[in-house]
């Protein structure tokens, strides 16, 4: 295995997902992490350094993340420019927003996001294929439903606001409208913070209990 020198890991490939939306995967240097979690990082020599969710899984033997270019961003437009072998400073893994061992074949879990906010899902589902999950997604158009055909057929639903092609038509918080949650239910949202709070009201509505709540804000 090739050794890690001052948090630099070198770029293996960018997987164009949208015109936006990207991949990066990096060397994995034997990183120990738990699926949820997220890395700190910028190019190296860069003082410019953001937060990304790690979407590979703990399995996989690279490391990924899903970056949505934005406008005037300073750092997801730098990444979106990146090419094989070129180095990036990474530091972590860093958080809390991980499903808990005693969890995992007992509960039911549902994940709810926004935009890149799948990110840390995808990485749940690659590292514990055996647990009881849907998925969410709330986006703009129907092809920002990223890589859809890596979640189990039926566990994936794209909530669709600006085009007819999702599998819901509206946005998340139609959507939890129209399926109350089952109150037993753990219930992880990850992306914007308008979305995770309208969703908290719909959910508090319906009683579910704060401890069955977790949230990741990326913006
Ligand atoms: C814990 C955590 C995990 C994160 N994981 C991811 C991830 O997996 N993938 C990912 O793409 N981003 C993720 N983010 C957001 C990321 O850290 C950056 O904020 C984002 O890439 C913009 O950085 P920038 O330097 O390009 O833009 P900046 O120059 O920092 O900011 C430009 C503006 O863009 C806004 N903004 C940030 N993100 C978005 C977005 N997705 N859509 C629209 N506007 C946005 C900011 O609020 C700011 O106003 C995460 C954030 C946190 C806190």
């Amino acid at each position: 295995m090739e050794t890690i020198i001052n948090n630099k890991y070198k770029v293996q490939s960018v997987r164009d997902l949208t015109d936006s939306t990207y991949v990066v995967r990096i060397n994995r240097y034997g990183m120990q992490f738990k699926a949820g979690q997220n890395l700190n990082l910028g190019l190296a020599g860069d003082t410019e350094k953001r937060d990304y969710s790690i979407y590979s899984g703990i399995n996989d033997d690279y490391l990924e993340i899903l970056v949505k270019e934005v406008d005037e961003g300073l750092v997801s437009k730098k990444l979106k420019r990146l090419n094989p072998g070129d180095q990036l400073e990474v530091d972590g893994p860093f958080g809390f927003f991980t499903i808990k061992e005693e969890d995992e074949n007992s509960r039911k879990f549902l994940f709810i996001a926004s935009g890149t906010g799948i990110a840390p899902f995808h990485s749940i589902m690659r590292s514990h294929p055996g647990i009881d999950f849907k998925i969410i997604h709330g986006i703009r158009y129907s092809n920002e439903a990223y890589e859809k055909t890596h979640y189990p057929k039926g566990n994936y639903i794209s909530c669709v606001s600006q085009d007819k092609k999702g599998d819901f038509i509206g946005r998340v918080t139609d959507y939890v409208k129209q399926n109350p949650v089952n109150k037993d239910t753990l219930i992880y949202l990850c992306g914007n913070v308008n979305m995770i709070y309208d969703v908290f009201d719909i959910l508090k509505e319906q009683g579910v209990p704060s401890e069955n709540l977790h949230a990741e804000v990326y913006f």
